[in-house]
């Protein structure tokens, strides 16, 4: 995609912090980081989100994030690590090209330590495991 911010640094068109890069897969330093050495990793090509994304490159994806994701975790000194991927705006997704973050963690750095868990009524999990299957 032309005006894809993501698209554009693949072609090279954009600079980035590259930290790897193969015939599927992009990545890079992520500019805005919630803690340095917070890391993006993409498909070169462009999907939207994960909805569209064809399963060779998300396979692609998850396997490079695996061995950065050992680099980052050792490299910044973390004590954790999170894979994050927003999918559309409720979910927090900003830019339109899929991206897997991996955020480096650190006791006390003030990000969802812990996220506010919900609870099922009675009956109510039955019901969401029906309409989840139905759609299989
Ligand atoms: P999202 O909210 O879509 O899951 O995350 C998008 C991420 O991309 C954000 O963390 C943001 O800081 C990062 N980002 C947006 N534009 C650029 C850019 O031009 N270069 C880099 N390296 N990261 C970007
Ligand atoms: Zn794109």
């Amino acid at each position: 995609m032309t005006d894809c911010i993501f698209c554009r640094i693949v072609r090279g068109e954009a600079p980035c912090g590259k930290i790897y890069e193969d015939d599927r897969v992009l990545s890079f330093l992520d500019i805005g980081p919630i803690n340095p050495g917070h890391t993006l990793v993409i498909p070169k090509a462009h999907y939207a989100t994960l909805f569209e994304a064809a399963p060779e490159d998300l396979c692609a994806c998850i396997a490079v994030a695996e061995k950065i994701a050992v680099a980052v975790f050792g490299a910044m000194g973390a004590g954790g690590l999170n894979l994050l991927q927003n999918n559309l705006r409720p979910a927090g997704q900003r830019v339109d090209h899929i991206h897997f973050h991996l955020i480096p963690r650190h006791v006390g750095d003030g990000f969802f330590p812990n996220w506010p868990a919900k609870s099922y009524g009675p009956g109510e999990m039955e019901k969401v495991l029906e309409r989840i299957k139905a759609r299989l």
